[in-house]
């Protein structure tokens, strides 16, 4: 038997720093990026687009934002944008 590194990906919330992991089956990373954010938007996390190039994709966990009535969100880092 052969040991060898893989490289994963995961969804980390920008506000509280947990990583999304799926209730139903445990895992908590994935092989490709787009299917662990895929995951992760299906189970109400939220995701804010970057407004520059330089910008990295921010995404939040259910427990860190509120919308209201206008769509507007804001987390608990106090940051607010339009959903
Ligand atoms: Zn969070």
């Amino acid at each position: 038997m052969s040991i060898e590194v893989l490289q994963m990906f995961t969804v980390q919330c920008d506000c509280c720093k947990e990583n999304y992991s799926d209730d139903h089956n445990g895992w908590s990373c994935w092989s490709e990026f787009d299917s662990a954010r895929q995951q992760a938007l299906d189970k109400g996390w939220i995701e804010k687009a970057a407004e520059s190039e330089h910008d990295d994709l921010m995404h939040f966990c259910p427990k860190c934002f509120t919308i209201d009535d206008e769509d507007i969100i804001t987390t608990k880092s106090g940051i607010k944008f339009q959903n």
